[in-house]
């Protein structure tokens, strides 16, 4: 079974609201005019709506048949503080503000899920449409868990996507175990003692602590994890001093770390402590860690992956689903959702458009009908009558 007829019948109106979407981004909980868009169409297709989880996520439920089970579809509706490069019709209105992320698409796509199941209702239970703001660094899925949409809206598993450039339009890719990565971010304080740079014996340099930390947090890949395992730790800023010749009294330097396991998550803090500390005494100088916990890893379900590669190759055909996709490096707050809950994230195929994150980036509408036709063909066969 390809992409739904019905849902094709109305690509065009999808691809208007994905437009308009796409003219008027705003970015982590700001998102009140898409907000009140989404509101606006899933009340004009006879769906019960709740507004204010996390400030401006929307819910929407819709039921059929009987007692059947309760399922999430997830999509995010915030952009990015990017200036558009391109020059199509639809192009950004706000300026410094951009959907280069597709979260336009992603929300239109639920939305065209939504407009046909809430005309067929083929299907016994209840379908939670969440959209979610803020994924972009702000943690909106975050907020909606802890304000509690899994105790309001209780579903027995959640689900979600993202469209990703590289991959043919009409191809899928999904498999077991992560697909994004944990992000954590950290920032080490380097107190030495300041001196003339001629007489550096009289104090304690933090530039070349500085330098020896960043040398020995690569030893945390290096040495420390299982070769098998994946982890980058990169130093990204180095800030120290203004001066030719004044050795500074302290420096600051920040990175980022991204991982899978959660398990080496978890002791990723301590082992940068004991460097920076350990270095730093070696040295007389002192450090202070600020550990900042990000997203974690986004982790499928094995049997939920397996539910959704069997769908998507329903939509999509037999061959035009990758199983074993490389799971990618970036993050994706749709992690805290799935750390609640079982359930799957696929990647739907936008096509050779330029990446996300790209000012000349564009959704790709001929995704449109694929998305939705795999929203509406996992609600059918997960709430089958
Ligand atoms: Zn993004
Ligand atoms: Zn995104």
């Amino acid at each position: 079974m390809p992409i739904l007829n019905r849902i094709a019948e109305f690509h065009a109106e999808m691809t208007e609201w994905r437009r308009d979407l796409h003219a008027h981004p705003e970015l982590g909980f700001e998102e009140h005019r898409t907000s009140d868009f989404v509101a606006a169409k899933l009340r004009d297709f006879g769906i019960e709506v709740h507004q204010g989880l996390a400030g401006t996520g929307v819910i929407g439920v819709l039921k059929s048949g009987g007692s059947g089970p309760a399922i999430g579809l997830r999509a995010d509706m915030d952009a990015l503080p990017i200036q558009e490069k391109g020059d199509h019709p639809h192009r950004s209105q706000n300026a410094g503000k951009m959907h280069a992320c597709g979260h336009d698409g992603h929300t239109t796509m639920l939305l065209g899920a939504a407009k046909y199941l809430a005309e067929t209702r083929n299907f016994d239970g209840t379908v939670h449409f969440i959209f979610q703001p803020a994924e972009e660094g702000l943690g909106g899925g975050e907020k909606m868990v802890q304000e509690g949409m899994f105790e309001q809206f209780d579903c027995k598993t959640v689900w979600g996507m993202h469209n990703w450039p590289g991959l043919p339009v009409g191809e899928f890719a999904v498999a077991p175990g992560p697909m994004m990565a944990a992000r954590d971010n950290f920032e080490i304080t380097i107190q030495g003692r300041g001196a003339h740079a001629a007489m550096p014996h009289q104090g304690v340099d933090p530039v070349v602590v500085g330098a020896q930390i960043v040398l020995a947090l690569q030893t945390i890949t290096s040495r420390n994890l299982d070769p098998q395992e994946a982890l980058v730790v990169s130093v990204t800023q180095f800030h120290a001093g203004d001066a030719f010749n004044v050795i500074p009294d302290s420096i600051v330097l920040r990175g980022t770390c991204r991982v899978f396991n959660p398990k080496i998550q978890e002791t990723l803090e301590d082992r940068i402590r004991q460097i920076a500390d350990g270095v730093c005494a070696a040295f007389g100088a002192s450090a202070t860690l600020n550990y900042m916990k990000g997203y974690p890893a986004t982790v499928n379900d094995a049997s939920q992956a397996e539910v959704a590669a069997k769908v998507a190759e329903r939509v999509a055909g037999q061959g035009r689903v990758d199983r074993n996709p490389k799971p990618a490096m970036g993050a994706e707050d749709f992690s805290y959702m799935l750390n609640e809950r079982p359930g799957a994230y696929i990647w739907a195929g936008n096509g050779d458009t330029a990446g996300v994150h790209h000012p000349e980036y564009d959704f790709n509408d001929e995704l449109l009908t694929h998305g939705a036709s795999y929203w509406a063909t996992l609600v059918e066969t997960q709430l089958s009558k």
